[in-house]
């Protein structure tokens, strides 16, 4: 196939790993951007998938030790704080930060337009054209929509799919392990750790420092509470930041409204182990993300597909998001290099990525509802352990 004129919508880690790989087959690639600024995330962990490292480590040749942390174990704690279940299992971690930069670095400025939000794509005959908000536009051969949970383009092309808000958020932190008591860190620092009590569970891990160090004693303690909340009255309320707005996906840093933050700390404080409260309390600006289930009956309409959260938003039990928005860019370009015509690739690329994300959807729902609503949450089950494709898979893709 000859090289294509391609749009990325959104410059997230969805947007950039699309974006990197289509421009190393040959394409002609530019990422557009709402945001004014180049993007951050302060102190979001991720689970690290290979799916997620994978451009990084095998094209842009960086020392996976160098942008993530491994753990050895997986500890659950019971309430008074001693080990109820410990198992050898292997996990990455890595914050969202440290992989936007990389992947910024190895996309390059020059074809990254911000402040550049899309508002509509028309098809043509030969060509599909965006329009812009700022009323300007481009006619391309190719779309990826990469615009995330509230994506203008699912929206304009699949109105009737909704968000369905899952009944429960996450509140989610970070503090500095130098900050952290020492006997926490040593018990704690190499494992990922959970707490599953009544309608709720919470899980820490290591992730890299803000400057991108992976360095023992300079870490970062994250930690992500799924805690339920009422849709309506009590989410708004909870969602409603320390200015009066209510938003609908997330609150940030320093923006979380201070009756809440004290009520989720006298919570932690009531309700945690003490190694897990002691982090919680410590984090000075914890923020909120609501959790989101997104499906789509159709990923490809025409000569634009949606991909990551624009198509399907999963629930984060699997830690596979960001894998699955990588996994529908590598798809992407695989259909890319082996097909004949552009219809082809993009009708195979649907038909696979399609399946992918219901299932992912269907494992993560389950998941959730096992500690939010059903209390039947077995540490050591093996359905609970990460994976994009299956739990601990081994994600093929190559
Ligand atoms: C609590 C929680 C924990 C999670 N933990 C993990 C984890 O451990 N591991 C993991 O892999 N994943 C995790 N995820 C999921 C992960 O964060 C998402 O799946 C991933 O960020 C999706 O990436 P994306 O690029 O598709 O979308 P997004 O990151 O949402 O990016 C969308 C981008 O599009 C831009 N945009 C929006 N509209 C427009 C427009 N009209 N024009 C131009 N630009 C636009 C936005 O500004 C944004 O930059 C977690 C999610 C949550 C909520």
């Amino acid at each position: 196939m000859s090289p294509l004129k391609i749009a990325v919508i959104g410059g997230s880690l969805g947007g950039v790993s699309a974006a990197c790989l289509l421009r190393d087959a040959g394409h002609e690639v530019d990422v557009y951007e709402r945001s004014p600024v180049e993007l951050e995330q302060r102190g979001a962990g991720i689970g690290f998938l290979k799916a997620s490292y994978r451009y990084l480590v095998e094209r842009a040749g960086i020392d996976l030790d160098a942008i993530s942390i491994s753990t050895s174990d997986i500890i659950y704690l019971g309430r008074n704080d001693e080990i109820v279940h410990q198992s050898h299992h292997p996990y990455r971690f890595s914050s969202w930060n440290t992989v936007y930069q990389r992947l910024m670095e190895s996309f390059g400025r020059d074809r990254y337009h911000l402040n550049k939000g899309s508002s509509r794509v028309d098809e043509k005959d030969h060509s599909v054209s965006v329009t812009f908000e700022d009323t300007s536009s481009v006619d391309v051969d190719l779309v990826v929509a990469a615009d995330g949970i509230r994506s203008t383009t699912r929206h304009q092309l699949l109105p009737d799919v909704v968000p369905q808000y899952a009944g429960y958020v996450a509140w989610r932190g970070t503090v500095a392990e130098e900050d952290l008591p020492s006997d926490i860190v040593a018990r704690l620092g190499d494992a990922i750790t959970y707490y599953v009590f009544a309608n709720s569970h919470i899980l820490m891990y290591p992730i890299p420092a803000l400057d991108g160090s992976v360095d023992k004693g300079q870490r970062l303690f994250n930690f992500v509470w799924y805690r339920n909340y009422l849709d309506g009255g009590d989410l708004d309320d909870l969602m409603t930041d320390v200015d009066g707005e209510l938003r609908s996906v997330s609150v940030p840093p320093g923006a979380v409204a201070k009756h809440h933050v004290d009520e989720m700390r006298a919570t932690a404080h009531a309700r945690l182990p003490r190694s897990i409260s002691e982090v919680v309390r410590r984090v000075e600006q914890p923020f909120l993300q609501v959790v989101y289930d997104i499906e789509v009956p159709r990923m490809r309409h025409g000569k634009t597909c949606l991909i990551g959260d624009a198509a399907f938003a999963v629930r984060p039990h699997a830690a596979a998001g960001t894998a699955k928005a990588a996994e529908d860019a590598w798809s992407l370009y695989r259909h890319l290099e082996r097909s004949e015509s552009l219809d082809t690739a993009l009708t195979n690329w649907e038909s696979d990525q399609l399946a992918l994300g219901a299932s992912l959807l269907s494992r993560t729902r389950s998941i959730g509802a096992r500690s939010q609503t059903d209390n039947n949450w077995e540490p050591g089950d093996p359905e609970l352990i990460f994976g994009l494709h299956t739990p601990g898979d081994a994600e093929p893709g190559s």
